[in-house]
């Protein structure tokens, strides 16, 4: 049996980043607060927590002063700033320079929005950490949808800036793209600003994987159960192969069944470190040899 690890699996630089930079501090200074999840993998999570990382929530924030707080890849909304701010917290700032961008463009638009009485529309998951630091940027005021059939919270007759979420399907962007224009037209008006602002690692994420899963007999796909890049490419990959398969540790991996197979895959979403893949690898071939 072979196996093979995807190569453009595994953390983007973000995320990279983002470890990096928790990694750095923790070597510095022991210990550091993490608003959030830093990656969305348990297994990466323990990993940074034996080092003295802790993970709290932005009620947490309220009550902690003077000491260190890591934001994360996804970002977060001015008002995070301002409360650390008032609390005396050092911030070790890791948003993404790409989602930083989008901040200042979502920012930019709605200064514009102010003088048209435009509409600032995000298409992204309300209440995902990222999609909260952009409705910062607009008082809170942006309307966001997840799907085609909320596009009737938007006011055609306004000015509309549409924006995405970084991690959104640019499929699906387009179409939402198509629909919002045409209404637009419908009601005469020509005010409408779309940005694809999908991460381009994202955008060619979902081809890169397909290839990769047609070169092999089986795919494990490693992930954690909460990311939403994960849950996402796994049953983008499935529809396309059915002997995909779902795993976020060594136990979920059923060694029998994988016995069918001449060449198997590994892969995994954009919080899925390569250590814990090549764990998988070795751990399967390890079993398949002692079978
Ligand atoms: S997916 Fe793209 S935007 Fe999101 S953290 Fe990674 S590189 Fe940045």
């Amino acid at each position: 049996m072979e196996i093979e690890i995807e190569k453009q699996a595994g953390f983007c630089f973000g995320v990279t980043s983002a470890i990096k930079l928790s990694e750095n501090c923790l070597k510095e200074f022991g210990e550091l607060y993490c608003l959030g999840e830093l990656v969305h993998n348990s297994m990466e999570i323990n990993r940074l927590e034996q080092l003295g990382l802790k993970i709290i929530d932005v009620n947490d924030l309220q009550n902690l002063h003077n000491c260190r707080v890591m934001i994360r890849a996804h970002g977060e909304p001015p008002s995070t700033y301002a409360l650390a701010k008032r609390n005396n917290i050092e911030i070790f700032d890791a948003t993404c320079p790409i989602v930083l961008k989008l901040q200042k463009d979502v920012k930019k638009a709605y200064e514009q929005c102010a003088m048209n009485d435009g509409q600032i529309v995000i298409f992204g998951k309300k209440g995902h950490a990222e999609v909260i630091g952009l409705e910062g940027q607009t008082d809170n005021t942006a309307i966001v949808i997840s799907k085609q059939e909320e596009i009737d919270k938007i006011d055609f007759s306004k000015a509309v800036y549409l924006f995405s979420q970084t991690t959104k399907n640019k499929e699906e962007f387009e179409e939402l793209v198509q629909v919002i224009g045409k209404r637009m037209k419908e009601n005469n008006n020509e005010k409408f600003f779309p940005v694809n602002s999908i991460c381009k690692r994202m955008a060619s994420r979902t081809t890169t994987l397909l290839s990769f899963a047609d070169s092999v007999d089986a795919l494990l796909f490693v992930s954690g159960r909460h990311s939403s890049n994960g849950n996402y490419l796994f049953d983008f990959c499935k529809q396309h192969k059915k002997e995909t398969y779902f795993i976020t540790e060594k136990g979920d991996i059923d060694v029998e069944e994988l016995k069918q197979y001449n060449r198997i895959g590994i892969s995994g979403a954009t919080s899925t470190p390569m250590w814990l893949m090549q764990e998988i690898r070795d751990y399967v071939l390890e079993k398949i040899k002692n079978i």
